[in-house]
């Protein structure tokens, strides 16, 4: 069964940074979506499923092999995309592909090539496979990311952030290309961003200072906060009055003016309206909480 079962995960840096603070989490076939703001340990518990960094405490299993044990074993059923990682700029798309194909272990130059050519077409690079890795956007650099992290055909995929920096046209590509090979595999992707969770995950945690303040079905989160949030548009001068009686879990500005978004299990009147409870606002309202607790 590829299923990935993170059991009682703790990491604390030697600078004493607790970036893990007891983690558990199962994670099934399917699109994972891991939401937090920055510094949250979204990336220190990539890399540890990654095998590139040990927990000090606790387990990860996928398919039932401890990850820390069968370093070698999940690695070659391992694809990950790092938040940043270099590439080589006078070198061809194609020629890259191929080359890292030989250091994956795909010695065979018949099989390699198809294979190759199929993952520059699956990654929607073929067109471009002469070009120089040098001159390409960053979404071409990212389905490139992907295209290298999928040689091995894993069965457990990793990516980090991967849409900072594209345009919206990249980021739904590179979606539909996350989204297809989640059909098979388990996918997870970390991301301050809540739309990229909103639109492509069946799963979610939220994390925030190393702990897993939520975790479960995006759908369910937003049936659970169904008729509590309102909205208002206030006056600048009225905030902090706001801030003392009522629970605002986000503020936006609309043309100069706050607008607050409130948590409340009573219609709370005074010009409130109620409104339809989005992912931001499961996500501020559980991030606010943890800070108040
Ligand atoms: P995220 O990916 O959610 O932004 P990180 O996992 O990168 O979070 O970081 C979590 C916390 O651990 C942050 O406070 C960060 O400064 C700290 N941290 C990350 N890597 C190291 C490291 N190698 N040494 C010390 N502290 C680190």
């Amino acid at each position: 069964m590829n299923h990935l079962k993170i059991t009682n995960l703790s990491k604390t840096y030697p600078n004493g940074v607790k970036a893990l603070q007891n983690i558990s989490l199962d994670i099934p076939i399917g699109m994972f979506g891991l939401l937090g703001p920055n510094g949250a340990g979204k990336s220190t518990l990539m890399r540890t499923i990654a095998t590139l960094q040990e927990p000090d405490v606790g387990t990860i299993e996928f398919g039932g092999l401890n990850t820390t044990e069968n370093k070698m074993e999940i690695r070659k059923i391992l694809g990950y995309l790092p938040q940043q990682y270099g590439l080589y700029p006078k070198v061809s798309a194609e020629v890259l592909l191929n080359h890292l194909a030989v250091l994956k272990g795909l010695t065979h130059k018949q099989a390699r090539k198809e294979m190759v050519a199929a993952l520059l077409q699956k990654t929607n690079l073929y067109q471009v496979r002469k070009q120089n890795l040098g001159g390409f956007s960053g979404g071409m650099k990212q389905r490139f990311g992907i295209a290298q992290a999928l040689l091995t055909n894993p069965k457990l995929l990793i990516v980090d952030e991967p849409t900072a920096g594209l345009d919206p046209g990249e980021r739904n590509r590179f979606y539909n290309i996350l989204s297809e090979i989640s059909e098979q595999t388990v996918v997870i992707l970390s991301s301050h961003i809540v739309d990229d969770i909103q639109e492509l995950c069946t799963n979610m945690a939220i994390i925030h200072q190393g702990q897993v303040v939520l975790s479960g079905k995006p759908l369910t989160f937003l049936e659970d906060l169904k008729g509590k949030v309102y909205q208002k548009t206030i006056l600048k001068e009225e905030r902090s009055n706001y801030y003392q009686s009522y629970q605002v879990i986000s503020e936006k500005l609309f043309l100069g003016n706050p607008v607050i978004n409130i948590l409340s299990e009573t219609p709370p009147g005074n010009g409130f309206t109620p409104i339809l409870a989005n992912l931001e606002d499961v996500y501020f309202s559980h991030i606010e909480k943890n800070k108040q607790d």
